[in-house]
């Protein structure tokens, strides 16, 4: 297996979105899931006759590729989503992150609480789950630039748009940029293919350059605080192909979301998750470039990707840079 970095660059605007059960409604993405990169990568391997349909279903049943959740750059610098600990003063215009101090006080035992007002006496708006990026002047909030396309359905048997069914779409803009690690077997190697993310792909929509890189081997880990990069599964016991991950806490809040659609079987599971940036305690054994990229988990009869995806808090400032 090949660990990889992956930088993701949208050639035409993207329609990503993510379903919240408990809203209803249909929300656009601030980022490529792993489970819609993943099936990028295996969709543009098969359209260029690299893999079969046999080796697809030997991919629902079994997966090999696994990937990150990619994440949007900014001048450089990578984000990553936001741990229950960084909130935002809008009077003073400056992120407040007692992320370390709060991991600190979890391992003696004690139960952190977000910060709720500033020191200038506003109250913090949390900014859990958001993505981050440090910029010069520190850590701020980083939000996709994007913009609405009106799109119409067509009627599959007739081809042609059907009189009234307009839809209203959120789409990412063209030339955004995305980073994410990738799991690889030996069949994906290194360099550069293109690849079609999100909806509308026949007229046009989503259409990316993927360029992978080798990156460098994590360090082995065991135990401590680490950020979830990605949903999070809130099981006690993750094990996957020789790997094992026990979650002893959670800070974090969980929800209702409708998982990847599952090709093969053909559903959507609906799963709990606890919100990417979540911190957990954790003992891990294995190897450390899976715990990057997120242990599968069974739904159903499907695998859920793209989830899992834990971080040491060390290693979670020297993605953001600092
Ligand atoms: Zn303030």
């Amino acid at each position: 297996m090949k660990f990889m970095e992956a930088k993701l660059t949208l050639k035409s605007p993207a329609i990503v979105t993510q379903k919240r059960v408990e809203r209803g409604f249909v929300r656009p993405a601030d980022c490529v899931p792993g489970s819609t990169l993943r099936g990028a990568i295996l969709t543009a391997l098969f359209r260029g006759g690299k893999l079969s349909q046999a080796d697809l279903r030997r991919e629902a049943e079994e997966p090999s590729l696994l990937a990150l959740p990619a994440y949007p750059v900014r001048d450089g610098a990578k984000s990553v989503p936001a741990t229950p600990f960084m909130s935002f003063c809008r009077k003073c215009g400056s992120t407040v992150d007692v992320t370390r101090e709060s991991v600190d006080a979890l391992r003696r035992g004690e139960e952190p609480e977000p910060r709720l007002l500033h020191e200038c006496g506003e109250p913090l708006k949390p900014l859990y789950g958001s993505l981050i990026a440090k910029v010069s002047d520190g850590l701020q909030e980083l939000k996709v630039r994007s913009f609405r396309a009106t799109s119409v359905a067509i009627d599959k048997d007739r081809g042609s748009a059907i009189r009234g069914m307009l839809f209203d779409y959120e789409a990412i803009a063209e030339g955004t940029e995305f980073w994410a690690w990738v799991l690889a077997p030996n069949w994906l190697q290194a360099g550069r293919m293109e690849l079609a993310v999100g909806r509308g792909q026949s007229r046009g929509f989503g259409w990316a350059e993927l360029k992978l890189e080798p990156a460098p081997q994590p360090p082995q880990l065991n135990q401590g605080a680490f950020v979830s990069l990605s949903p999070l599964v809130p099981l006690k016991r993750l094990e996957w192909g020789g790997s094992t991950l026990l979650l002893t806490k959670i800070l974090g809040r969980t929800m209702r979301l409708q998982a990847g659609w599952d090709y093969v079987h053909g559903l959507r599971p609906i799963v709990k998750f606890a919100r990417r940036g979540s911190i957990a305690l954790a003992r891990a054994s294995g190897e450390a470039t899976l715990l990057r990229v997120g242990l599968p988990v069974k739904a159903g009869p499907s695998w859920l990707t793209g989830v899992n995806a834990l971080l040491p808090i060390d290693e979670y400032y020297r993605v953001l840079g600092g």
